[in-house]
């Protein structure tokens, strides 16, 4: 066992990043440049505080009610849990013939009748059951919870849920002055349990297909669903396209200064414009504009 160790040239990816290969809307492109990045994204957000305080409070009240009643508050007694089970703040476990660290923190890790562990992941979200969209990727994220846990010693996981706290906001639309107390609002949430089958051998593949991905040399074709990319490439040619034509009548500033001036404000006018142009179709009304461009340069600068 290799407690908190992460070894030098060692991949560190968690059980919710690796769900994401699970996804439908999963891109080879993308998963490649975010494994570059060590999943640091640019531009990232930090999750919104209301939820981070949310997701500390679900934690803090099924661990209150336990050490007050001695058992598990009545939403989550169908998951057999006779009480909360320390653990490590961050387990990692080194993956020698992967060259990968795994990385993870579960929500809450309960001890069951037979001795046996049950670990859960809180939502602080609707419940959709089997529709979900994210539900592969979070049976990813406790199947690896539960490795971590059993590569401590910890004990033998044998079940996992999701625990969904959900508000009931909605119900209240004709009525919203219920909500209101003497200081604020109250929002009611109510609870439901999804359990998630382990499947140990998943975990396994999802490893292996990572340090595959990490191994290439260039990202992979991006998926078919996302035009992003496509888009992205179309507008760097356009900017290059500008760029050189700037490039090239600089080259010519000293023949007649005013005239570069207008050509240069011109470029810039129409750089700027391309900014502003609505997604849809944008691409064929900036090829327009820069036609409209070259064919406007006086005659003496045939481009
Ligand atoms: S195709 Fe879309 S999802 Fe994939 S890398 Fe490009 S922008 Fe990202």
């Amino acid at each position: 066992m290799n407690q908190q160790s992460e070894k030098p040239g060692y991949l560190r990816v968690s059980p919710r990043h690796l769900g994401q290969m699970r996804l439908a809307t999963f891109c080879p492109s993308c998963f490649w440049y975010a494994i570059a990045l060590g999943f640091r994204y640019p531009f990232d957000m930090p999750m919104p505080g209301i939820m981070h305080n949310l997701d500390k409070f679900e934690k803090l009240l099924v661990e209150a009610y336990f050490n007050k009643h001695g058992k598990a508050p009545k939403w989550l007694s169908q998951l057999g849990c006779t009480g909360p089970v320390d653990f490590p703040e961050k387990m990692t476990e080194d993956i020698s013939n992967l060259g990968i660290t795994l990385v993870g923190m579960p929500d809450g890790v309960f001890k069951k009748k037979d001795g046996s562990l049950c670990v859960v992941d809180y939502k602080t979200a609707k419940h959709k059951g089997e529709d979900d969209p994210f539900l592969p990727a979070y049976q990813t994220q406790l199947q690896g919870y539960a490795r971590l846990l059993e590569h401590y010693e910890i004990g033998q996981v044998t079940s996992a849920a999701l625990v969904y706290f959900q508000n009931d906001l909605s119900s209240y639309a004709a009525k919203p002055l219920d909500l209101l107390t003497d200081t604020g609002i109250t929002v009611p949430f109510t609870v439901e349990i999804h359990n998630i089958e382990l499947d140990p051998k998943a975990i396994d593949e999802l490893l292996k297909k990572f340090r595959k991905f990490a191994d290439l040399p260039a990202p992979p074709e991006g998926s078919e669903k996302c035009k992003t990319c496509q888009r992205l490439d179309r507008l760097f040619q356009v900017e290059h396209r500008l760029l050189s034509t700037q490039k090239i009548i600089k080259d010519f500033e000293n023949c007649d200064t005013a005239r570069m001036h207008w050509i240069l404000n011109r470029k810039e006018a129409s750089r700027r414009s391309s900014l502003v142009l609505e997604s849809r179709g944008w691409e064929a009304e900036l090829d327009e504009l820069l036609v409209q461009d070259l064919d406007s340069v006086p005659g003496s600068l045939d481009l």
